[in-house]
C-alpha cells in the first residue's frame, strides 16, 4: 500500500499523469491495461507467512476492503500525483472527506475558523456536529487577516473558489498567517480541481475534493478524497478504518476513469466558461457577471497553474426574482436545471432555491446573493450551442 506516488515515470506533465498515474495491473495471468474492479471485501494469501506479513504491514498487500482495496488505491495514487501530495485517501463523499480532515486536526476545546461562504453542509458539519463534540467555530471572511490573532484557531477551513459568487481565496497569504499562528489550513479544492490550483504546493496542510464534481466529471458517482503528506494520510487512514466512510471499488473505478480526461474536460469547461461570461456580460438582460477570470483577483492569481479560472460562472438577471428565474430555467433546452457541478453537461442552479434556501432575504442579500442570481456549471458542449440556449432562454418572460 505504500507504493511511492512520486517514483520515476516516463511522463511528467499533467495530461499524461491524469491518464496513467495510479493504474494498477495484476502481474499474473491476464494483463488488463486498466485497473480491474476488485469487487471483494477480503483477500486471500498463498501462504500464512505472507498473510502474517501483510497483516503486520511489513509487506504491501490487502486485508479487508474497509482498510484498503486495489481499485480504490489506484484512485488514491492518481489523486496524490495530481495534487502533488505525499499520499491521498479516497472516501464515499466530499462530506466524508471533510469529516476525516477535521477529525484529524481538531478535538474538544479547539476553535475552528470557517470561511463565511463555505459549502452549506460544511458549515453545518463544523457548527452542528463538531460543535456538539466541543469544538467551537467562528465564520470569518477569508480575507480577514486579523482573525487568526484574534481567535487563535486550531484549523482554518476555506474553499479555493467559493460558492456561488466564485470568490478566490488568496491561499499563499492565508498560509503565511496560519503558519505564524500554528493553525492548520484545510482547503476544499473542489471548484478549482487539481488542474488549476495545487494548494499543498502552497503550504496548505490538507486538501479535500468532492470527486462527485470535476474529478469524476460525468455526474454518475458520489465520492471524495483527502490529499496531504504521507504521515497525515496514514493518520487519517486509521480514522477511516474506525469511522468507515469508504468508497466502493466500482465508484473508485468510475472516478479513476473520469480523471483520465480531467485536463481535457477542464480546459474546455474553463474556456467555455470564460466565453459564456463574456457573452453574458454584454447581454441586455444581465445586470452583473461573477467570474474570477473577469475580476482582478490580485496576488491570488499567482497560485493558478495557468490563465484558466474555472468552469463556473454566476450572473444576475436584471430586476429578476424567483418567478423570472424559473421562467428562464423552464425555457432552457440544452442546459439542465440541477444541483451539483463539474459534469460534462451544462447545469444551471438557482442558489436562493437550493444552497441558500430558507435563509432570510436580508441575510442572503448581505452575502451578495441577489434575487436574480444564477449559477452555471459550464459543460463541455460547443460554446455556440450553450450561448444560443442562454440567449433564447433569457428572452423568456
Ligand atoms: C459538493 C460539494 C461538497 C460535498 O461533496 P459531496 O460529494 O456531495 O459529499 C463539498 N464541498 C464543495 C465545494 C462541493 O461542491
Amino acid at each position: 500500500m505504500s507504493k511511492d506516488a512520486s517514483a520515476k515515470r516516463p511522463y511528467q506533465h499533467i495530461a499524461s499523469r491524469a491518464v496513467h498515474a495510479g493504474e494498477h495491473q495484476p502481474q499474473t495471468g491476464f494483463r488488463p491495461t486498466t485497473t480491474p474492479i476488485y469487487a471483494t471485501s477480503s483477500f486471500g494469501y498463498a501462504a500464512m507467512d505472507e498473510a502474517d506479513a501483510v497483516f503486520a504491514g511489513a509487506v504491501d498487500g490487502y486485508v479487508y476492503s474497509r482498510h484498503g482495496n486495489p481499485t480504490v488505491r489506484a484512485l488514491e495514487l492518481a489523486v496524490a500525483d495530481l495534487e502533488g501530495a505525499g499520499d491521498a485517501l479516497a472516501v464515499g463523499s466530499g462530506m466524508a472527506a471533510i469529516t476525516l480532515a477535521l477529525l484529524n486536526d481538531v478535538q474538544a476545546g479547539d476553535h475552528v475558523l470557517a470561511a463565511t461562504d463555505l459549502y452549506g453542509a460544511t458549515t453545518n458539519l463544523i457548527e452542528q456536529v463538531f460543535g456538539s463534540l466541543g469544538v467551537t467555530a467562528t465564520r470569518v471572511d477569508a480575507r480577514n487577516r486579523a482573525a487568526m490573532a484574534e481567535h487563535r484557531p486550531r484549523a482554518f477551513v476555506v474553499e479555493t473558489i467559493s460558492n456561488p459568487l466564485l470568490r478566490v481565496a488568496d491561499l499563499p497569504a492565508l498560509v503565511e498567517i496560519a503558519k505564524a499562528h500554528r493553525c492548520r489550513v484545510i482547503v476544499d479544492n473542489t471548484f478549482a480541481s487539481p488542474l488549476l490550483v495545487n494548494p499543498l504546493r502552497l503550504g496548505v496542510d490538507t486538501v479535500i475534493h468532492s470527486t462527485t464534481k470535476y474529478l469524476a466529471g460525468h455526474g454518475d458517482v458520489t465520492g471524495g478524497v483527502v490529499a496531504a503528506s504521507a504521515s497525515r494520510i496514514a493518520d487519517m487512514r486509521e480514522l477511516l478504518k474506525l469511522v468507515g466512510p469508504i468508497t466502493g471499488p466500482f465508484d473508485a473505478w468510475l472516478t479513476l476513469r473520469g480523471i483520465k480526461t480531467l485536463p481535457l474536460r477542464m480546459e474546455r469547461q474553463c474556456d467555455n466558461a470564460a466565453a459564456l461570461a463574456d457573452f453574458l456580460a454584454q447581454h441586455p438582460r444581465v445586470a452583473r457577471v461573477h467570474y474570477p477570470g473577469r475580476t482582478d483577483i490580485g496576488s491570488a492569481a499567482a497560485m493558478f497553474n495557468d490563465h484558466r479560472r474555472g468552469g463556473l460562472v454566476a450572473f444576475e438577471i436584471k430586476d429578476a426574482g424567483q418567478e423570472d428565474v424559473f421562467r428562464v430555467f423552464e425555457a432552457m433546452r440544452l442546459c439542465t436545471p440541477a444541483t451539483s457541478l463539474g459534469d460534462v453537461y451544462t447545469l444551471v442552479l438557482y442558489p436562493p432555491m437550493s444552497t441558500h434556501r430558507g435563509m432570510a432575504d436580508d441575510d442572503r442579500h448581505a452575502m451578495g446573493i441577489a434575487d436574480g442570481l444564477v449559477r452555471v456549471s459550464v459543460g463541455i458542449e460547443d460554446i455556440r450551442d450553450i450561448t444560443a440556449d442562454f440567449d433564447q432562454a433569457l428572452a423568456a418572460r
